[in-house]
């Protein structure tokens, strides 16, 4: 029998918002100029780069001056970010600040500077996946000249205390960079209000095209110099090369004005949406239990734990619906979680676990066809 097709993997990607394909198209034919040709073709895409960065500074919430880099998604942005503050401030000090939990486009540039000499103090989560401030604080030293934490978590979707750790580190002029790719367009979200001075993001996880993302630079009175990491023609005020991809800036920020108009009416469906699976789970099921802290948290990612269970066996009893067993940037890494080992479970605990993430097109029809079905999976697999 052929299957229904569900789609609940919305923090891996998203499909791109048919408005954003409408304002890019032009800038792939007609108006195809490279923005940094001076004549009247280079001009116009110049102009259109231009308006795309306004378009997403004003919505951040900055309202001192700024300046962005485009780059080639959330993966680039906080590798620039971590290689480029830490070389370029290294006389200023050498140590770094992260978490335990964070993406592996920060852990692993935070592991290379290591070799390099770099010092780096990777802080623990409670069994929620929050950051303990206390411990955030204490290990705050003379020489920290970064901490990098990120906004809402891609595995569990926790929201981290990133006002409570931007206020610490404003008094202590400390740069904060904060990874936003799975906030973005999906909440509340204000540079200046939480006083983050880097950030990343990734079209591709607000309807916008794959490909493309930004590193936002937010000037404060704070101690600040960036690094160049791609080096070329100099495009991006020398600190990014190559020519930007116009047709896909344009796109993202049609994308990002889309999302930050709308994302209210999503919001409450979200939290529906979760009530749902987690009554029907735990209705019919023994053995599940809830990943991350339920409070604070975007409702659009829900991460359910199946005791017992070996989450591969259950992706392929339910392969027609898309969910992932950990982040999907990490689906080639072998497992268990590094999020929920660093939580405090056990091995066996952190290979039960089942992301479910919905967005804009989910409908209470997908929801029930996954509750059903993943009921008759589990059922299946604990009688064998
Ligand atoms: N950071 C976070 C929190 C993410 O969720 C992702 C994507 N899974 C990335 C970084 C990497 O983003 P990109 O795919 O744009 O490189």
């Amino acid at each position: 029998m052929e299957r229904k097709r569900v789609y609940l993997d919305y923090a891996a990607t998203t499909p791109v918002e048919k408005r954003a394909i409408e304002v890019m198209l032009p800038y792939m034919t007609a108006q195809f100029g490279n923005p940094s040709s001076k004549h009247c073709f280079g001009k116009e895409a110049k102009k259109a780069v231009g308006r795309s960065r306004d378009i997403i500074v004003n919505g951040l919430g900055i309202k001192g001056s700024s300046k962005m880099i485009f780059t080639s998604g959330a993966t680039e942005s906080n590798n620039l970010a971590i290689f480029g503050v830490a070389r370029a401030m290294q006389k200023k000090g050498r140590h770094i600040i992260t978490c335990a939990t964070e993406h592996k486009a920060v852990l692993k540039p935070c592991t290379r500077l290591e070799r390099d000499g770099f010092e780096i103090t990777t802080i623990g989560v409670d069994a929620d996946g929050i950051i303990d401030l206390q411990q955030f604080s204490d290990s705050l030293r003379d020489d920290t000249i970064l901490v990098s934490v990120l906004h809402t978590h891609n595995e569990i979707g926790i929201i981290q205390p990133v006002q409570e750790i931007g206020r610490i580190c404003r008094e202590r002029n400390i740069i904060l960079h904060c990874d936003a790719t799975q906030s973005i367009g999906k909440t509340h979200f204000s540079m200046d209000e939480l006083n983050i001075d880097l950030l990343s993001l990734s079209a591709h996880k607000f309807y916008g095209p794959r490909g493309v993302g930004a590193l936002v630079m937010r000037e404060t009175e704070k101690d600040f110099a960036i690094e160049a990491q791609i080096y070329g023609g100099g495009q991006q005020m020398r600190l990014r090369s190559g020519t930007v991809n116009v047709a896909g800036i344009v796109g993202m920020a049609e994308a990002f004005k889309v999302a930050e108009g709308e994302w209210q009416q999503d919001y409450l469906h979200y939290f529906k949406y979760r009530d749902f699976i987690k009554t029907n789970l735990q209705k019919q099921l023994d053995g599940i239990y809830f990943n991350g802290s339920q409070i604070q948290c975007c409702p659009s990612i829900l991460n359910v734990g199946f005791r017992g269970l070996e989450i591969d066996d259950l992706l392929s009893e339910i392969s027609e619906i898309a969910v992932s067993s950990a982040s999907a940037c990490g689906s080639e890494n072998p497992r268990p979680s590094y999020v929920l080992k660093a939580m405090g479970q056990t091995e066996a605990e952190s290979r039960n676990a089942l992301r479910i993430s919905f967005g804009r097109f989910t409908t209470q029809d997908d929801l029930s066809y996954f509750v059903e079905r993943i009921i008759e999976a589990v059922k299946k697999l604990r009688k064998n």
